[in-house]
């Protein structure tokens, strides 16, 4: 799989490093239950098709991305910098 850093241009994937879903982001309640935050930090989905996942240009610029991909096919659909203002 190659990646499109908006930066870098087109990087084979080995360059990036790989963070999870791009929704993970967002923290439960500082108060939340300590099986809340468990969940938090321990389960993630697995999906099979189209994802948001966050990638880090580790390689390479530095820069955070957001990629949205199909997990089956391999398809990029979009490259988005997320660490820019
Ligand atoms: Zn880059």
């Amino acid at each position: 799989m190659r990646l499109t850093c908006p930066l870098c241009g087109e990087r084979d994937r080995r360059e990036f490093y790989y963070q999870g879903a791009a929704e993970a982001l967002q923290r439960p309640d500082p108060q939340a239950p300590a099986q809340v935050w468990s969940d938090w930090v321990h389960l993630r989905d697995n999906p099979a098709g189209r994802t948001r996942d966050l990638w880090f240009h580790e390689a390479g610029c530095g820069a955070w991305l957001a990629v949205e991909r199909d997990t089956v096919t391999h398809e990029i659909f979009s490259v988005e910098r997320i660490d820019a203002g």
